[in-house]
């Protein structure tokens, strides 16, 4: 299978998903979405109550922000594949727990498999803590880690930043520096850009101020 059929699959089958409770209250099941051949994946939460409705993740107010956040880094939201932690939406937008985390990460995995981004951008604790387990958000956001065959970077949820102005700044911040974090990115695996992705016009960050490991 290429990566666009691994996905297309992966898609087919959590949308059929009955292994956790949440299908019992889920309107439809959130797959995530964008390019086989991304080099950024974000992962967010679970879906709130518009991707219950629409099937697609970050389409209510945090994804016009997020929507604002890749714009202002040169970046559309086709260039990105967009996905979350849990597909299906825990009711009344609780969190989501740990064996709806553990049961639903499979499909994460695969879809991480297919396209394997340069970078992954976590945003809010529960994808963090997939990646940077222990790490505190306020510690550790913007900052780009080494995590095996690509890159991660924690970010604060556009969602938290919407709600808290005083994580706003941060945000704002973490993503400008997206267009150099991505070129050092680049740089590491000494791969040309995939193509889904326009060369970043902002100079490039000093992989010595990085925090690779
Ligand atoms: N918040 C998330 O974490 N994911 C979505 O898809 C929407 C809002």
């Amino acid at each position: 299978m290429n990566p666009e059929e691994s996905l297309a699959r992966v898609a087919e089958e959590v949308s059929a998903c009955t292994s956790c409770s949440l299908h019992h209250s889920r309107k439809l099941a959130v797959p995530g979405e964008g390019p086989a051949s991304a080099e950024i994946m974000l992962i967010g939460e679970g879906p709130g109550y518009h991707e219950n409705e629409q099937g697609r993740p970050f389409v209510g107010a945090a994804g016009t922000f997020l929507n604002d956040l890749l714009a202002q880094a040169g970046l559309k939201r086709s260039d990105v594949w967009i996905g979350n932690i849990v597909k299906c939406r825990p009711p009344g937008n609780r969190d989501p727990m740990p064996e709806e985390i553990s049961t639903c990460n499979e499909y994460l995995e695969r879809q991480i498999a297919a396209i394997d981004p340069r970078i992954i951008i976590t945003l809010g604790r529960y994808s963090m803590a997939k990646f940077m387990p222990g790490a505190k958000i306020s510690q550790v956001h913007g900052q780009m880690r080494r995590a095996g065959d690509r890159f991660v970077i924690a970010m604060f949820h556009p969602a938290a930043a919407l709600h808290q102005a005083a994580l706003k700044p941060s945000i704002l911040a973490d993503f400008a520096r997206l267009p150099g974090l991505l070129e050092t990115a680049r740089r590491a695996f000494d791969k040309a850009p995939a193509g889904g992705v326009s060369a970043p016009e902002t100079p490039s960050e000093d992989p010595k101020q990085m925090n690779l490991f």
